[in-house]
Order: structure tokens, then C-alpha cells, then sequence
């Protein structure tokens, strides 16, 4: 599977929507789409699939964008 890595554009102490909109699907726009992290110990990812046309992608994090996705409840 080909996928081209993206960097997350939201801050740790940004506002849940910017961070909603940072994950939103990049293929319809919708911000309907569930994620998971993956960390490991360089660094995070989280990877997203839209609910509304199944486009999945692995967006980059920094630790701080992690440790602000971990704390925010889906
Ligand atoms: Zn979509």
C-alpha cells in the first residue's frame, strides 16, 4: 500500500475543532473519521479513515501532538 505521510498542522494546546480539522479527510472533506495512534519510540503517527468514503492515511505527529491526541476522547 502506497501512502504518502502527511505532518498533523494543529498545536498541543489547540482548540479541539483545529485539531478535528487537522485529521478531516483529505479525499471528500469530511470530518467524520476515526483514528488510532501509533507510537513508537521516534516518533507518532496517527492513522485516520474516513467513515464517509473509507479513504485511510497515516498522518505525522510530534510528541506533543500525540500526548494531545491521547488525551482528547474520540
Ligand atoms: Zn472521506
Amino acid at each position: 500500500m502506497e501512502e504518502t505521510l502527511e505532518l498533523a498542522s494543529f498545536r498541543g494546546d489547540d482548540d479541539p475543532s483545529l485539531v478535528a480539522a487537522a485529521l478531516a479527510c483529505r479525499a471528500c472533506l469530511s470530518g467524520d473519521v476515526d483514528w488510532s495512534l501509533l507510537i513508537d519510540d521516534f516518533d507518532a503517527e496517527a492513522i485516520c479513515r474516513c467513515r464517509a468514503c473509507g479513504y485511510a492515511r497515516a498522518v505525522s505527529l510530534t510528541s506533543e501532538q500525540a500526548l494531545r491526541l491521547a488525551l482528547q476522547d474520540a
